[in-house]
């Protein structure tokens, strides 16, 4: 998929002792572009025409240094539709990102699963 947010080929390195399901990234991708949108209309509802990190709310509590970028940066403005895209958005939406694999991995792991699916997210 051409408008893919996410990094594909970096979702097994996170993902560390887990095989990789082809749905994930497309799924993965999908959930990130809600949260860019969700974060245009945060930015908007405050005036401004800027979107940036701190419109994506799932990272505040988020102190981990995390090593994969998975996010492709080229992708977000056009995701974000027009709007102008800070430099500590895709920061955040890494982090989003990486919060949600780790989920997925424990959900799997629960399910005594080593394949890590969509159905995961
Ligand atoms: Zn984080």
């Amino acid at each position: 998929m051409s408008d893919m947010l996410v990094v594909k080929a970096k979702l097994k390195d996170v993902c560390k002792g887990f095989n990789v399901a082809g749905d994930l990234a497309e799924a993965l991708s999908a959930k990130v572009g809600a949260a860019v949108e969700d974060a245009v209309k945060r930015a908007d509802s405050n005036g401004r025409k800027t979107v940036m990190g701190k419109d994506v709310p799932f990272c505040f509590a988020c102190s981990a240094k995390h090593e994969e970028s998975l996010i492709v940066k080229a992708k977000l403005k056009e995701a974000a539709k027009g709007a102008n895209v800070a430099g500590d958005l895709a920061e955040n939406l890494n982090c989003y990102a990486h919060g949600l694999l780790k989920g997925a991995c424990e959900r799997a792991e629960s399910n005594q699963r080593k394949t890590v699916m969509a159905k995961d997210l």
